[in-house]
């Protein structure tokens, strides 16, 4: 049996990266950068006005210039104008070029105007340069604005189109097969006999693949014969990144997909890990080194052992940086002691004083996938621990 450290590292070694490919920047949102962002131009890329006002040179301010002649009305994205003698000024708006010979501007709110003219507060402080964002202050053109592994949220796009990008390079969706595997099991939407049950792994797992990874997820529901078994994992092998399958990695007489998966070539690295619930786990790497998960069929098992391995497996393969570890503190003492690093479902809630604290939702078993609605994610606890006290340090995983 290998440790939930030792088969977290394994995988995580073992994980091919997964081609780039470019996308129109309206479809690039969530994915993960591929290709260094460097600026266009500088940024601001002229000394942008950030005041509706009037723009002064500041020398005529010093020299005592209370009443300003306004040669002009220039408005963000018009050429710049000019002041060329004493006096002058610009009606300028926010987002306005500065005009050539301005070095401060004044905001209207501290003008009133008299036909062409602007007055000033006579006591008014205006400092050289006030209300100017000046060009190349924010970044110089060329400098480096995005690294390869980000992952492209709400600034990174914005930041993307100011760079004047409508292409960009990022990771490929995973294609990933997700194989429900059980004679028992039956679609959403199908008659379901007494002896029956609904399958509902692959669809909690297609929902978190296209939550945390944009995935294209092809789902199939086998049944446990040997040999439908080797035919369809082969061709889905085939047409797919990753396989995630669930169920069949115990000890029944029925549980073949082991078996099969050495069949087909695929090398084991590890089988079971020492951890409840998810220790029936199996992992191996396919001759075409395309990672092969087998979960447990227990649905509390299978989200565990997607959430704790497989997930971070594929950001890994997505060319992500390793995410840090979110802790949070037990909110109530729990008095066990497991033998088998443990996981342990919880909601979320914060103190006053902004501790995250997690609140136990234990499931009766690894089968009562019911009970982890609404929940926030699992904890993982050390084994070997007599009991946890309050406020005990855990590292949280989030569905
Ligand atoms: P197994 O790992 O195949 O021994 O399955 C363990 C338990 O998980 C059994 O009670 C199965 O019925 C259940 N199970 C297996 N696959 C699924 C699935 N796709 N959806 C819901 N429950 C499942
Ligand atoms: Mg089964």
């Amino acid at each position: 049996m290998t440790n939930v450290v030792d088969a977290e590292a394994l995988i995580l070694d073992l994980m091919p990266r997964l081609p780039a490919r470019t996308l129109p920047l309206g479809q690039a949102s969530g994915r993960v950068l591929r290709e260094r962002i460097n600026a266009e131009r500088d940024q601001p890329p002229f000394d942008r006005v950030t005041m509706d006002g009037i723009a002064i040179a500041h020398r005529d301010w010093e020299n005592g210039v209370r009443e300003f002649e306004i040669v002009g009305i220039q408005a963000a994205g018009a050429p710049p104008l000019a002041i060329t003698a004493p006096s002058q000024c610009v009606e300028i708006m926010t987002g306005a070029m500065l005009p050539s010979g301005a070095d401060a501007v004044i905001p209207v709110e501290r003008i009133w105007r008299e036909l062409d003219k602007a007055n000033v507060e006579v006591t008014l402080e205006v400092a050289a340069r006030q209300f100017i964002h000046p060009r190349g202050s924010d970044r110089l053109a060329g400098s480096t604005l995005l690294e390869p592994g980000c992952r492209l949220g709400p600034p990174e796009i914005a930041i993307l189109a100011g760079a004047g990008r409508f292409n960009v390079e990022v990771a490929a969706a995973p294609r990933v097969a997700v194989i429900s595997t059980g004679d028992e099991l039956v679609e959403p939407g199908q008659p379901v006999a007494p002896h029956q049950i609904r399958s509902s792994n692959d669809w909690g797992i297609a929902a978190a693949l296209e939550r945390h990874c944009g995935a294209t997820v092809t789902r199939a529901l086998l049944k446990d014969e040997r040999d439908l078994l080797l035919a369809r994992i082969a061709e889905l092998h085939d047409e797919n990144d990753v396989l995630i399958l669930s169920g069949g990695v115990s000890m029944g007489r029925f549980d073949l997909v082991p078996g099969v998966l050495e069949q087909l070539g695929v090398a084991l690295v590890f089988h079971k890990i020492e951890q409840r619930p998810g220790r029936p786990m199996w992992f191996g790497m396919s001759r075409d080194s395309k990672p092969v998960f087998a979960l447990p069929g227990n649905p509390v098992s299978t989200l565990v052992c997607l959430y704790r391995y497989v997930l971070p497996a594929l950001s890994r393969a997505l060319g992500l940086p390793v995410a840090e570890q979110e802790q949070v503190r037990l909110a109530e003492e729990l008095n066990f002691a497991p033998d088998l690093t443990y996981f342990l479902p919880v909601t979320l809630t914060w103190s006053a004083d902004g501790t995250a604290l997690a609140w136990p939702r234990p499931t009766n078993t690894s089968g009562d996938f019911v009970s982890l609605a609404n929940t926030t994610g699992f904890v993982e606890l050390p084994r070997g621990t007599e009991t946890f006290p309050r406020h005990f340090p855990a590292r949280l995983f989030r569905w």
